[in-house]
């Protein structure tokens, strides 16, 4: 304490002052000092270090906080520039992910309607636009004809040369008959060995010869192991009626023409045409 210091009279040198850091000098009095007059004589009053102007101090703070400024900056652009750049990685990763998943979900969709091992449509795609398509053309009086075909005796062909074999010919006997249908058909695996076609704007004889011509052409194929594949055919027209009724009708007919020997095409006639 300055105080004790004083007192004691301790010398500068044992007092463990320290004068490296020093901000303010003042001279004072002691604590308690008689009202009178007093003359303080202040011998020396020396400095030592590097002095530095007002001036250049000025100059010195204004580099220095210039400096800082600059760094501030700079790191902030550097930052942000960062940031920038992250989000643009960010936004391109998101944006080739949207696309896997859209090429995906095409992949999923083409899955979902079409028939793996023969590359037709399937029956889930057909059931959704038929009922709008034959009320359409029940309203437009425009003809819609339909073809049932189921191969005959498939479990034998199956039994004879083996399930793997069997998957062949139901991939060969598609192909054949998607060459022979037009582009305004629809053709489909109805399931198993079953197929139909759905031909807009046919009436029943197209039709019917149409089938003629798909059972001629899969009687006429070569087939390995020297086999002899065949198909029965029910057609059907549209008449006035649900679309689920129109299809009984064409798997009727293909019913008769399993009964009267297969290999052939049998036509289903509606009551006034009977
Ligand atoms: P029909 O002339 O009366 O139609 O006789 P069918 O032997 O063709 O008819 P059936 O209904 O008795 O047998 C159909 C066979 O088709 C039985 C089944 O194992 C076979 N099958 C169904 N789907 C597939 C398939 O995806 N691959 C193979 N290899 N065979 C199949
Ligand atoms: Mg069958
Ligand atoms: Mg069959």
């Amino acid at each position: 304490m300055s105080w004790w210091i004083a007192d004691y009279e301790v010398p500068v040198e044992k007092s463990n002052r320290q004068f490296d850091n020093v901000s303010i000098i003042e001279i004072a009095t002691g604590s308690y000092v008689k009202e009178a007059y007093y003359a303080i004589k202040l011998k020396k009053l020396v400095f030592y270090g590097e002095w530095i102007s007002e001036e250049t101090l000025v100059k010195l703070l204004l580099s220095l906080w210039v400096i800082t400024a600059i760094t501030v900056i700079i790191s902030d652009r550097i930052y942000l520039h960062k940031q920038i750049k992250l989000t643009e990685e960010r936004t391109q990763r998101l944006r080739e992910a949207n696309r896997a998943l859209y090429e995906k979900s095409l992949v999923f969709e083409e899955l979902a309607f079409t028939d793996p091992l023969t590359r037709t449509r399937n029956r889930h795609e057909i059931n959704d636009g038929l009922s709008e398509v034959t009320a359409h053309s029940i309203d437009g009086g425009i003809p819609f004809s339909m073809v049932f075909i189921d191969i005959d005796h498939f479990k034998q062909v199956n039994d004879l040369h083996g399930h793997r074999y069997g998957d062949n010919v139901l991939r060969r006997f598609a192909s054949l008959i998607n060459k022979l249908v037009r582009k305004s058909d629809v053709f489909a695996r109805w399931g198993g060995e079953e197929f139909v076609i759905f031909c807009p704007a046919t009436p029943l004889g197209a039709a019917a010869e149409f089938a003629e011509s798909i059972r001629d052409c899969i009687e006429q194929a070569e087939w390995d192991h020297d086999m002899k594949i065949t198909c029965s055919m029910g057609v059907a027209e549209l008449e006035n009626e649900e679309y689920n009724h129109f299809i009984e009708r064409a798997d009727k007919a293909l019913l008769k023409a399993k009964e009267r020997g297969r290999n052939r095409v049998e036509i289903a006639w509606n009551e006034s045409q009977l």
